[in-house]
């Protein structure tokens, strides 16, 4: 057994789909940390290979080509299933494929949980709150969700995931966690995928106009990666009755102007903060109640807004050179 792990536990094979991407690529490299064997499966269509390319050379880590609308045979003990483009700019471009990345996704991987009688952790979305009437959101909240705008293949998709993964627990008893991701960003957000943290750190660092849309009163609440990864771990060792679903975010909420408006003084920007049209359907004010995550496993979010922003526009710095 010279050079290699005497293996203990049964979950030690980890899956992660999307693992390439933002979040999916600080999930493999938490998971490899936690001694877990990590098959991080991509089809690269918005993460990279350079997101995960410093991983390559881990004995434990694989990486694997693969689009998760068609079937998948390998075998592992968990699976976290992110495959699924998050922005809108990229979700809204084949939108056909968004659903499709949702919905077969989520039925192979669920197929594929059910063989191996692995427990599965789905990515799913504050989007499918939609538009909220409450404030802030809990997870009996069932959503006001527009079914044929331009961000239904998304909102709908994941909520259509959600509802299979509820069928496969009650149908054959699958071991199942469903997580609800308010906003998160950090290091390795795509610089174009036009979410507002990516998008006013690369305006204020290219000193061009920081782009507000609306009048920049709605607000977010901005989760750094480094917490939700804890927290996506933490849920996934549950108990096995643990389903879900579960809001996971920070509940310290911003207007979108004040977030404007940090970015320009961390970076001491000479960008002006211009107003735009605001794009259809965008909810209005968004925060999630977390009193479930904080109960079931003492969760909440550690970093706040300019300590995440630091490391964030530092990553951006390096990277925009
Ligand atoms: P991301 O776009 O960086 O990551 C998604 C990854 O999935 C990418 O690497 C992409 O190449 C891969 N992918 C897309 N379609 C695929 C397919 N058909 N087969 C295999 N791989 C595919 O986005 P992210 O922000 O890291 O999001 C990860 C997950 O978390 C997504 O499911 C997203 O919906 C969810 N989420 C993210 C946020 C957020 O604020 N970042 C909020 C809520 C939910
Ligand atoms: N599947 C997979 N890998 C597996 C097992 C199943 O990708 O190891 C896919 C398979 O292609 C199927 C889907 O998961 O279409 C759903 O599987 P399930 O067993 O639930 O349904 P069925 O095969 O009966 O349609
Ligand atoms: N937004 C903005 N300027 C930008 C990009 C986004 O004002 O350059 C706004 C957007 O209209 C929304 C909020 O910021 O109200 C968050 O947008 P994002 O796309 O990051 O996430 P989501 O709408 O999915 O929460």
């Amino acid at each position: 057994m010279e050079g290699s792990r005497v293996r203990t536990l049964a979950e030690d094979r980890v899956l992660v789909t999307g693992g390439a991407g933002f979040i999916g690529s600080h999930l493999c490299e938490r998971l490899l940390a936690l001694s877990k064997d990590v098959l991080c499966v991509d089809n690269f269509y918005t993460g990279t290979r350079t997101n995960v390319s410093h991983l390559l050379r881990e004995p434990h880590f694989e990486l694997m080509r693969h689009d998760v609308t068609f079937p998948l045979y390998v075998e592992v003990d968990r699976i976290y299933n992110l495959a699924c483009p998050a922005s809108p700019i990229h979700y809204q471009f084949d939108p056909v494929q968004t659903t499709k990345t949702s919905v077969h996704g989520a039925i192979n991987m669920l197929g594929l949980a059910k063989r191996l009688k692995a427990t599965i952790l789905q990515a799913s979305t504050s989007e499918v709150y939609g538009d909220p009437k409450t404030h802030p959101q809990r997870e009996d909240y069932w959503g006001n969700v527009n079914p044929i705008g331009p961000r239904s293949c998304y909102d709908e998709g994941k909520r259509c995931a959600e509802t299979l993964f509820f069928d496969y627990y009650r149908q054959h008893r699958l071991a199942i966690k469903v997580a609800r991701i308010f906003n998160t960003y950090g290091p390795r957000m795509h610089p174009n995928d036009g979410r507002v943290v990516s998008n006013f750190i690369v305006q204020a660092l290219k000193g061009t106009d920081i782009t507000v849309y609306g009048d920049g009163s709605q607000t977010r609440s901005f989760c750094y990666v480094s917490d939700l990864v804890e927290a996506l771990v933490r849920l996934m060792d549950t108990s096995s009755e643990f389903t879900g679903p579960i809001n996971l975010g920070n509940p310290k909420e911003f207007t979108i102007l004040e977030l404007a408006e940090t970015i320009v003084r961390m970076t001491a920007s000479r960008s002006k903060i211009v107003f735009k049209p605001l794009p259809t359907d965008d909810p209005v004010q968004r925060q999630p109640d977390i009193s479930l995550a904080r109960r079931e496993f003492a969760w909440e979010p550690k970093v706040p807004l300019d300590e995440g922003l630091r490391e964030t526009i530092d990553y951006f710095k390096r990277t925009l050179q």
